[in-house]
């Protein structure tokens, strides 16, 4: 039964010691009976609240993880419908389908090419996160080689779609120790729940309709299978939309238990554009896995960069770590340029440097992540903490050249910072770091 606000309160250390990110204990009891928060974000709870709380503190998303160790995949525990009640985590896990009535050179170069497959962006790196394996109408053989080939030749948490009962059970008996899913397309059987039981993997459920997925996910819950993921099919863009937003929405707003678990929208070979809308729509609208139907690099830059964009807390931007970098083969004379640790600016600032064919040391300042503008508006980019961070990294001892360029954008802070660095002369370089070439081109910055 739910616990109300002030019943989770008595449980709690009632210090108002803030670690939770809120100001007291009353305030995240109350997020906690609203199912906004979890009781882990509390790490002074003890070990008898946590008992006590029990079915309170649980989130109506549940945790799932597929795989096993430090590589398991993590998906569910959701607390908040949109993100910016909170922020999103867990992001959309993707999956690539691939067929065991392919050729095994063909599965092998697939397999290989996705293990393969990273995307470098703004400090962050990209990849894919599982293998949807299906039989495909092959025979029991075919989908057990492909189950070894993904098994020795990759990495990847593995969802395995097989509808014959033999085969899925040889497969699940190779895939014992790695915790992987069982996708099941027609409705859940005894059997099936058996075989998920005994190797202790996830089960995927199909419906047709709201209804035939709560009763398969009760039918599981009562057989003792609760690591369920939920996939509702549908036809067409709007109704899988649809779907998912009340599937979610009864999870989180009505805490309807049947419902209370990630969701899988699975993709089928199509158009081009029409896929990709259908990935696009199922990555912001509420897919925890998202099974694309063929490796295609182009698609899954695509997503991957939509999938960055929409998991990354809008307020902790993506920094880079604060210190002197060489950009090129710097010599003790080569320029130095200054910017702040923002991921998006210091790769466009050390990509135009890069451009320019010029070599350059880089001075990333602390800036929490601020862009040049917004950290100086914040008092973060001021002369007196450009300074004392080139005092830090102990910059004079590094390089012999005494001119600074700073971002044109704060040409107001030239006199200051001259003042707070004497020996120092300071260049007011360009606004646009797409300048940066020209600017290298026309200004003497190597003195001698
Ligand atoms: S971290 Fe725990 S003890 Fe501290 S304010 Fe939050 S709920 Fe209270």
């Amino acid at each position: 039964m739910a616990l109300s606000g002030l019943e989770i309160f008595k449980l709690l250390p009632k210090t108002n010691c803030k670690d939770c990110g809120v100001p007291t204990c009353m305030a995240f009891a109350m997020k906690l009976a609203q199912k906004k928060a979890d009781l882990s974000e509390c790490p002074h709870a003890s070990e008898e609240a946590k008992a006590a709380l029990g079915a309170a503190s649980k989130p109506p998303i549940r945790l799932v993880k597929i795989g096993v160790g430090a590589r398991a995949l993590e998906i569910g525990n959701e607390t908040v419908m949109f993100r910016h009640e909170k922020t999103f985590f867990h992001q959309t896990a993707i999956a690539i389908q691939l067929k065991a009535s392919e050729d095994k050179e063909t599965l092998l170069s697939k397999i290989q090419e996705i293990e393969n497959y990273r995307v470098d962006r703004v400090g962050e790196q990209l990849k894919t996160d599982l293998l949807f394996l299906s039989q495909d109408g092959a025979g029991k053989d075919a989908i057990l080689e492909l189950i070894g080939l993904a098994k020795e030749h990759s990495t990847k948490g593995i969802i395995l779609d097989s509808p014959d009962k033999e085969s899925l059970k040889a497969g699940l008996e190779i895939l014992k120790a790695d915790r992987s899913a069982v996708f099941s397309r027609k409705e859940v059987s005894d059997e099936d729940l058996e075989l998920v039981k005994t190797f202790s993997a996830v089960l995927v459920i199909t419906g047709t309709s709201f209804e035939s997925l709560e009763n398969q996910a009760e039918k599981a819950r009562k057989a003792g299978v609760e690591d369920l993921i939920l996939n509702l099919e549908a036809s067409e863009l709007g109704r899988q939309f649809q779907n998912n937003t009340i599937l979610r929405r009864s999870a989180l707003k009505k805490n309807f238990e049947p419902f209370g678990y990630p969701l899988l929208t699975l993709l089928k070979a199509g158009d081009g554009t029409d896929l990709l809308g259908k990935a696009s729509v199922g990555l912001c609208k509420y897919a925890s896995i998202l099974v694309l139907p063929e490796y295609d690099k182009a698609m899954l830059y695509t997503l991957l960069t939509l999938r960055q964009n929409i998991f990354t807390d809008p307020q902790k931007p993506i920094q880079v770590e604060p210190k002197l970098y060489s950009i090129g083969d710097p010599s003790p004379e080569s320029p130095v340029f200054l910017t702040t640790n923002f991921s998006l600016t210091f790769f466009l600032v050390s990509g135009e440097i890069e451009n320019s064919g010029t070599s350059a040391h880089l001075v990333v300042c602390d800036c929490e992540g601020q862009s040049v503008l917004t950290a100086w508006a914040a008092g973060k980019f001021t002369g007196d903490t450009i300074a004392k961070f080139i005092r830090e990294i102990k910059l004079e001892e590094q390089v012999k050249t005494r001119k600074l360029v700073i971002p044109g954008f704060v040409s107001q802070i030239s006199g200051d910072l001259e003042e707070k660095l004497p020996g120092w002369e300071i260049l007011v370089g360009c606004q646009e770091a797409a300048d940066i070439p020209s600017f290298v081109k026309n200004v003497k910055l190597v003195t001698g």
